[in-house]
């Protein structure tokens, strides 16, 4: 995992490049798995967590947050955005918030997880027209490193957890 200059989180690149990035000065190594590395002319524990010496600025729109199914699940954490219910992904749909019919898109801002009961009960309607009180409209995720996280969520390593304590998405939750 790269951290910023800031210490923020920036994105996961394969251990490999991470070891390009600190032959060539880019980068301090802050943690390393137990794993060593050896060429004719070194030998290197395989870093776990780096830092860019200089700050990147991230790309406002990272190519890296893929729009898919999986991915809108984990972002609306398996919870049915209409009864807030938590299904396994299973029983779970993709609704369009704005429905086809009325020209609504298939992108992050009009799609969310739905249950399959509040799907039929929606059909093709609003979430007001279809007394959804309380729904808020769904964002896209702002950061792409977000979406490798959540991806990653279930088996991060231990090394990358205390930096990323703050964020949301790895606090335990309680209930
Ligand atoms: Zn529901």
């Amino acid at each position: 995992m790269v951290l910023n200059a800031s210490w923020e989180p920036y994105r996961v690149v394969h251990w490999q490049r991470a070891v390009l990035l600190l032959m060539g000065g880019k980068i301090e190594v802050l943690d390393s798995y137990n794993q060593i590395v050896r060429s004719p002319s070194l030998a290197l524990q395989v870093p776990s967590v780096v830092r860019m010496k200089k700050f990147v600025v991230p790309k406002r729109r990272n190519p890296i947050v893929r729009f898919s199914r999986q991915h809108v699940f984990l972002r609306d954490d398996h919870r049915c955005q209409y009864c807030r219910n938590v299904f396994p992904a299973k029983e779970l749909t993709l609704d369009h918030v704005v429905p086809v019919v009325r020209g609504g898109k298939k992108t992050w801002s009009n799609i969310v997880t739905c249950c399959a009961d509040c799907n039929q009960r929606k059909g093709a309607r609003t979430p007001a027209e279809a007394g959804f009180s309380g729904f808020r409209p769904p964002r896209e995720p702002e950061h792409g490193f977000i979406p490798d996280l959540l991806l990653l969520k279930e088996k991060v390593p231990q090394s990358w957890r205390p930096f990323l304590e703050h964020l949301s998405l790895f606090q335990t939750k309680t209930a």
